[in-house]
């Protein structure tokens, strides 16, 4: 695996792969890499001839500084994960690499998808998504690029960054990577203690039962369902559930039978914030 912590010389290592006529792949991350990541590098790998796979903690996209110091770093074990799947490129660079010395986001326009749920908890969020991603499309310059459907608010945030400005690449969608016993896979979940790693499946439990409910009852009772549950959890504090529209990201009022639905959440374990999402159907 080729290793490159600066642009100029991956760039110049991709375009001589792109002038072999070769497709790039691409998968951002932050680090800390698990088998989510890994299910999205291996879809890369089926579909091109080069994998790249960047490993950058944004600071950006990060509202609360606790949270960007507290974001597990694990380089080492990285670049191991990513040899023994025979990964081809690792682009890790430092914030000064990608920022200089103005580390700040620039301003999108996502049509409204960035005001909903992760947008109204997480100031700036989207704003520092987009920044980063642009950037790093600019330097890789992918044929396709990875995202996981577990952040799916990003994943419909891309592609509207993809079409808006014209970006000449493909954007694929990759399923959510679960554990045994159902919890999303994330790179936060290490800084679950016991308890709280033991509780946390009741997350994806609650989404299950949700989606069941959602076939004969409405958004409103399914959802104030969910906040009850959570409200009796001694553990898990509920942050938001929502039921929204798949493409628009609004908040469903009343169902349309040629509407696609699905449910999201976010829960505190302790302080470590946990996101999840299931597509819902109507019968
Ligand atoms: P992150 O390192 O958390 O920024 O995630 C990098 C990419 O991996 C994003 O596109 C995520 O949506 C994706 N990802 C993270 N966790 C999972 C998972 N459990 N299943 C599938 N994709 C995931």
């Amino acid at each position: 695996m080729k290793v490159f912590t600066e642009k100029r010389p991956l760039k110049a290592y991709l375009s001589a792969i792109k002038s072999e006529k070769k497709s790039i792949g691409f998968v951002p991350t932050m680090g800390a890499l698990h088998a989510g990541h890994l299910s999205l590098i291996e879809a890369a790998q089926k579909k091109n001839d080069i994998v790249v796979v960047s490993i950058f903690v944004n600071p950006t996209q990060f509202d609360k500084e606790e949270d960007l110091v507290n974001y597990p770093k694990t380089y080492d074990k990285d670049k191991q994960m990513l040899e023994s799947i025979a990964c081809d490129v690792l682009f890790y660079p430092s914030v000064k690499e990608i920022y200089k010395d103005n580390i700040s986001s620039n301003h999108f326009d996502f049509d409204g998808l960035e005001h909903q749920m992760e947008g109204k908890f997480r100031d700036g969020h989207f704003n520092g998504v987009g920044t980063i991603v642009k950037t790093l499309f600019e330097i890789v310059k992918p044929n396709v690029a990875y995202f996981g459907q577990k952040d799916f608010q990003q994943l419909q945030i891309i592609k509207k960054l993809v079409k808006k400005h014209h970006l000449n690449l493909k954007i694929k969608g990759c399923p959510i990577y679960r554990e045994e016993d159902g919890l999303a896979m994330s790179s936060r979940n290490v800084r679950l203690n016991l308890e709280l790693r033991k509780a946390a499946p009741f997350i994806y439990k609650t989404l299950k039962k949700a989606r069941k409910k959602f076939k004969t009852k409405s958004a409103e009772k399914v959802v104030s369902w969910v906040e009850n549950k959570f409200k009796k959890h001694p553990l898990l504090d509920l942050e938001y559930f929502t039921i929204a529209d798949e493409k628009t990201l609004e908040t469903l009022i009343h169902k349309e039978s040629d509407k696609k639905y699905r449910a999201f959440i976010a829960v505190f374990a302790g302080d470590i914030r946990l996101i999840d999402n299931i597509k819902l159907k109507q019968s």
